[in-house]
């Protein structure tokens, strides 16, 4: 890990009960967090109200999505302005699931993260190359492209986290090796150096994500550029979630 505090969010995706929420709530609740780390999670939009009522206020709660204006006419839609209002402090945008199953593109992603930022959100800024594209050799040119996206529209750096996760490594088991993940960490910082500021470079925190457990993590948090997670599937596991979190080094 780097200097910047370590963060750690959990991406529950599509997946929970009202029953098995309840219990990955208490199971949250009771366990031992590290003090120096920040830590998320992300339930669906409809449990959303059930966590941020019963969770311990020592984790924040994110969104998985958000619109890219304010609320009205826009069916099957949620806003950054109610999203407030139910005490989320967070939203997960730019998700390889939304980009290549759902097809949103980097504007369109650009201008939710935009509006969220603009309107007092933080933003988890996921970028990541597909396998093929790894194999074309074109992982970075995927990943700054993904970036500028970010970078042409946002107000400030201050409330983003960028989140790299490899599509290739996401919920298939397949870890990047902290080799790997080292390598792109270093890129991005070294993308946001030159073209944002060595300011937004050194402070932002880049964090890894893509089939993070509770026996992988360890390796990955000792790499000088990775600084958190973002956790899928060991995110819906209490005590393995928080073995992840305190793999702060
Ligand atoms: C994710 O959804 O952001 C993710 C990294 O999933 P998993 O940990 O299951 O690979």
């Amino acid at each position: 890990a780097g200097s910047g505090k370590f963060f750690v969010g959990g991406n529950w995706k599509c997946n929970g009960t009202k029953d098995s929420i309840t219990k990955l709530v208490s199971d949250l609740n009771s366990a031992k967090l590290e003090t120096d780390v920040d830590v998320v999670v992300s339930p669906p939009f409809v449990y959303l109200d059930q966590v941020t009522a019963s969770l311990t206020s020592r984790i924040e709660v994110s969104a998985q999505n958000s619109w890219i204006g304010k609320g009205g006419a826009f069916t099957g839609e949620i806003s950054v302005e109610q999203l407030k209002d139910i005490g989320c402090k967070w939203v997960i945008l730019g998700h390889s699931e939304r980009r290549h199953i759902i097809g949103e593109d980097d504007q369109f992603i650009g201008k939710k993260a935009a509006y969220a930022l603009n309107e007092g959100l933080g933003v988890i800024a996921c970028i990541g190359e597909l396998l093929e594209e790894r194999e074309a050799g074109k992982t970075f040119d995927v990943c700054f492209r993904q970036l500028k996206a970010f970078a042409d529209v946002v107000p400030s750096w201050d409330n983003i986290v960028i989140a790299y996760e490899p599509v290739w490594a996401i919920g298939t088991g397949k870890v990047a090796t902290p080799q790997q993940a080292q390598e792109v960490h270093v890129a991005v910082r070294d993308w946001l150096k030159k073209n944002v500021s060595e300011e937004v470079a050194s402070k932002t925190r880049i964090i890894y994500g893509g089939s993070v457990n509770g026996s992988n993590c360890a390796e990955l948090a000792k790499q000088e550029d990775i600084d958190g997670f973002l956790v899928g599937g060991a995110s819906l596991k209490g005590p393995e979630f928080a073995t992840i979190v305190n793999s702060v080094t």
